[in-house]
């Protein structure tokens, strides 16, 4: 199917990708292209015109310095995943990455791109909801903000940023020592999407749980927080025993709101997180190896 006509704008900068965007009732950003150009083709999406973005060096790139992964937003999922600073500051970045759908999703998709399509089904919110990310974005005038992951998502498919605002990068904090990070997902065998992801970040002293960050994402609206699972591992050893009962506490946090759909029902994606929560940490705990 064709996509619906729309003018076509290619930016130079991100000043210039805000002016148009404010100039152009109707327009949408264009970075990598894998998840608009399919609503435009479904004629989900019938934006005025399309603002190329995915040209502009300054949202390219990945930094790390003074404990913080700075990734540009049109840096795609194949530039994290094969990167080995960020492998080496944050395995779960990397390794989320890797596991985005496949080679040509993971060669043009961005992560500006998926966190602002804001799909429940998506890798990146779940992962950076539990690593306390922070988003930079830009809006007129030179404006900057930086917002925290749960202010910015909330309903599917709708984040919480301005028409004529762009996400400039992703800011994740880079893991102690003393921290172990994991994420697993049941994925759909057809795109890679999380049916039911988790992503789960401990800290831990000797063999004790000092505070545990789970987040579980594919089962409400936007990324789900644990607290039941988080308080139960806060203070324990984390042996298989102890993560199995935690985990089956997720049912609770999850609330009666859970996606039921033609992949899995709402049962089973309740049942679901709790067996990703449990692997994703007995993961991090090395208790088990992919
Ligand atoms: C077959 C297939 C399989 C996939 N599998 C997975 C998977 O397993 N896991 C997963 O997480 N994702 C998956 N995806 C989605 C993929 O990760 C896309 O990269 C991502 O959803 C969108 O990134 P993009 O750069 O292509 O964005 P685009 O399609 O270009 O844009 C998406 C939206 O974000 C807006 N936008 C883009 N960049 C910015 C910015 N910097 N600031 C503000 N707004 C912006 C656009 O206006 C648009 O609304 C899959 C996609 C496909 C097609």
């Amino acid at each position: 199917m064709y996509a619906p006509e729309f003018d076509y704008y290619k930016a130079g900068s991100v000043a210039e990708a805000i002016e148009l965007l404010g100039s152009h009732e109707d327009s949408k950003l264009i970075a990598g292209g894998h998840s608009i150009l399919p609503l435009l083709k479904l004629r989900f999406a019938r934006p005025s015109a399309l603002v190329d973005i995915g040209g502009i060096a300054d949202l390219k790139g990945i930094t790390i310095s003074n404990g913080t992964i700075r990734i540009g937003a049109l840096t795609t999922h194949w530039e994290i995943a094969s990167s080995h600073d960020v492998e080496h500051a944050c395995g779960m970045v990397a390794e989320a990455a890797g596991g985005i759908g496949d080679p040509q999703v993971r060669n043009r998709g961005t992560i500006g791109g998926n966190v602002v399509h804001a799909d429940p089904a998506s890798d990146w919110p779940t992962v950076l909801t539990a690593l306390d990310a922070k988003f930079n974005i830009q809006g007129p005038g030179g404006a900057n903000r930086s917002a925290a992951t749960g202010d910015f998502f909330g309903d599917p498919f709708e984040p919480k940023l301005a028409a004529n605002e762009v996400l400039t990068a992703v800011e994740v904090p880079v893991l102690s020592a003393n921290q172990r990070a994991e994420y697993a997902k049941m994925a759909h065998p057809a795109s890679g999407y999380a049916v039911v992801g988790a992503a789960v970040v401990v800290t831990l002293d000797g063999e004790t749980c000092t505070a545990a960050s789970i987040v579980v994402g594919g089962c409400v609206p936007a990324p789900a927080r644990a607290s039941s699972v988080e308080r139960a591992l806060t203070g324990k050893t984390l042996t298989e025993e102890n993560i199995t009962a935690a985990a089956n506490q997720v049912a609770g946090d999850l609330g009666d709101n859970v996606i039921g759909d033609f992949y899995a029902s709402a049962e089973y994606r309740r049942a679901m997180a709790a067996v990703e929560i449990r692997h994703a940490l007995l993961h991090a705990t090395e208790q088990v190896h992919h």
